[in-house]
């Protein structure tokens, strides 16, 4: 049940008939979590805490650098050369002291990941390479669990939602990510919230609406541009995982 503190804390989503008190606690008993917390996983994790979700893992093996500050939001000049993990823990907890935060302080590796995101319900994407993603792509796929994927560049960025058994992997779908080097820091603020979105929606039993679509957008121009995205009968990661 929501107490009068979080009825109240909660108000303004609460108030939205999609979400109302069932939708709440939906978020208040669910686990998510955020595979790396720079540029994407401060501003979604942020967000993610805000809404009420119950227990949010955060991982990252990263220290606060002085350039990461234009974008990875949860960092200040007083964090400069602390562990990002757990900087990110006291920020979220002093956000919202209902949210269980758990920090792991690691680098996503073949042996962890399935300790990483077991008992979690969605996997929110957080990193900055492909290696890594495909890693948790795979445990994703393995413990049959969605996986938002999210990238940037400069000023541009995507994110599609991968339902394991429903739309394209990782490995399939192959979104050539967005090249070229530096982000500004709006970017990734613009991306982590769709994937916190999408995970909210996932949560509160709506459909995700990105599942099989890849978005793309490019901040030059504002325009955010939908495409669907096939999933490959043969991928070597997915196809063993039977259409539901
Ligand atoms: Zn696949």
């Amino acid at each position: 049940m929501l107490d009068q503190s979080e009825l109240t804390r909660y108000n303004r989503q609460l108030i939205i008939p999609d979400i109302g008190e069932e939708g709440q606690r939906r978020l208040k008993n669910s686990h998510v979590v955020v595979v790396g917390v720079g540029g994407l996983g401060c501003a979604s994790a942020i967000y993610l805490t805000a809404a009420g979700v119950g227990h949010i893992t955060i991982v990252d093996f990263d220290a606060v650098e002085l350039s990461d500050l234009n974008r990875q939001i949860l960092y200040w000049e007083e964090d400069i050369g602390k562990k990002k993990v757990e900087v990110a823990q006291k920020k979220l907890s002093k956000l919202n002291q209902g949210v269980e935060i758990t920090p792991i302080f690691a680098k996503i590796t073949e042996k962890n990941v399935h300790s990483v995101i077991d008992g979690t319900q969605i996997v929110v994407d957080g990193l900055d390479n492909l290696p890594a993603r495909l890693v948790v792509n795979s445990a994703c796929i393995k413990q049959r669990l969605p996986y938002i994927y999210g990238g940037v560049s400069r000023l541009r960025g995507m994110i599609t939602t991968m339902i394991p058994g429903k739309t394209p992997c990782l490995a399939c779908a192959h979104p050539e990510g967005p090249k070229g080097l530096g982000v500004l820091g709006v970017t990734p603020a613009v991306i982590a919230n769709l994937q916190a979105l999408e995970a909210i929606k996932i949560i509160i039993g709506h459909s995700p609406s990105l599942a099989g679509k890849l978005l793309l957008f490019n901040g030059n121009d504002l325009k955010f541009r939908v495409y669907n995205i096939k999933r490959d009968e043969n991928c070597k990661v997915c196809s063993s995982v039977l259409s539901a």
